[in-house]
């Protein structure tokens, strides 16, 4: 039977013993970080599971089964600094309850190999390069880009790395881990409002949002603001002032979200129109089609108002990144769990990046499982979810990890 109320007790263990006043203070590659990682290894103790570090830094529990074909349930211990008790730890603590689980039901031989991984660096904290260990993993990490990485003290990534044994040119080697991985679970708090929102302890994870990131820079005409008629300006943040209720339109039209999170005008003075103005657009969506239309239409719109201000209009890309979609068949089982534990269930995408994206980016079936945040808030010390729905979490979570079980022995089978 799974002991739902233990993993509450271990994360108010782990939280007494990484955090201060302040929150969390699990930074990746930090003395407290270690600190959390031997209490980690110490709870697996009493599991007969084989635990490794690997070429990323990742650490790897092994529960072996029947099979080496593996279902894999990932979290991360580390958190950004201030942090909160949640984020990162409630994934890796009910893995943690859910190999006890397993173990005791199967007798220590599970149908397949169950493992849990503890993500290096997931935030990126310190660094300002998040899914460290996972990207390793999936072979997506860019090397030279992580090579020059440094801290706001002058540290690089690599020396860094090389104070924790973990030797960055190397790191990519950790791709050997997924070999055998067949599925790849992840609890995670929702970070958001949204299940807050619709009063549901917990949801099922369609997939991380796309994102579209532009600088557009409006150029128009500096002009005395007492001396010129309106008819006759060139007024650059006229035409950037329009876009702003536009985003909601267009945001609304397609169900994404769209942000202008800033704004700066040249001269910049009380007394002149403006010549230059640059606002910044964010754009996601978790369907890659939507996505593109509404980039496209915020560009005809940009088209538009800059003819009506007699100004031109200049896009400069800032970021991309393609929606993630999580395995079909794994976010049915995930909506089962759910549904088995509480009834009722909401399928939602996932606004932030998380591990999960990653393993999915490397072709493992993936899915993710969100409970409630109270607040919608986390990367602070007041992140917080009611222990019933922590609790509820981890009963549903572990249901999900029998279903993807049967899962891959299913698959192996056809
Ligand atoms: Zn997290």
């Amino acid at each position: 039977m799974i002991n739902s109320r233990r993993t509450v007790d271990d994360l108010k263990e782990l939280r007494g013993l990484t955090e201060d006043e302040n929150g969390a203070q699990r930074i990746a590659f930090t003395p407290v970080w270690n600190r959390a990682r031997a209490w980690l290894r110490e709870k697996l103790e009493s599991l007969p599971v084989e635990v490794h570090s690997d070429a990323a830094g990742n650490v790897w529990a092994t529960l072996r089964g029947e099979t080496d074909r593996s279902l894999l349930i990932g979290g991360h211990i580390d958190s950004v600094p201030n942090g909160g008790w949640l984020d990162g730890a409630l994934n890796l603590l009910a893995g943690v309850e859910i190999l006890r689980r397993i173990n005791a039901q199967y007798n220590g031989k599970p149908p397949v190999t169950v493992r849990l991984v503890d993500w290096a660096d997931e935030e990126g904290a310190r660094f300002g390069k998040s899914l460290f260990g996972s990207a390793a993993c999936s072979g997506n990490l860019n090397l030279d880009e992580a090579r020059n990485l440094a801290d706001k003290d002058g540290i690089r990534l690599p020396d860094a790395l090389t104070s924790v044994n973990i030797d960055l040119e190397r790191a990519l080697e950790s791709h050997s881990e997924l070999k055998h991985a067949a599925a790849y679970i992840e609890l995670h708090i929702e970070q958001g409002p949204v299940l807050l929102n619709l009063d549901l302890p917990l949801g099922a994870v369609l997939g991380t949002v796309g994102a579209e990131r532009h600088a557009i820079t409006f150029h128009g005409q500096a002009a005395h603001s007492g001396s010129t008629p309106m008819n006759v300006r060139k007024d650059a943040f006229l035409a950037a002032a329009k876009m702003s209720p536009e985003i909601y339109q267009i945001a609304k039209k397609y169900d994404g979200v769209c942000t202008i999170g800033s704004c700066t005008t040249k001269p910049g003075i009380v007394t002149s129109v403006v010549e230059e103005c640059r606002i910044t657009l964010d754009q996601r969506h978790i369907d890659a089609a939507a996505l593109s239309h509404m980039l496209e239409e915020a560009k005809q719109a940009s088209k538009i108002f800059s003819e009506e201000a007699r100004v031109t209009v200049e896009w400069e890309p800032l970021f991309q990144i393609e929606p993630i979609l999580f395995d079909r068949e794994l976010i049915e089982l995930c909506a089962e769990a759910i549904n088995e534990t509480t009834g009722k269930v909401h399928r939602l995408p996932s606004g932030p990046l998380h591990d999960a994206a990653e393993v999915a980016r490397a072709g493992i079936p993936t899915v993710m499982m969100f409970v409630q945040s109270l607040l919608g808030i986390s990367h602070n010390k007041i992140e917080d979810t009611k222990e019933e729905h922590i609790e509820l979490s981890v009963i549903a979570f572990d249901k999900l990890a029998e279903k993807a079980m049967h899962f891959i022995a299913r698959k192996d089978k056809e």
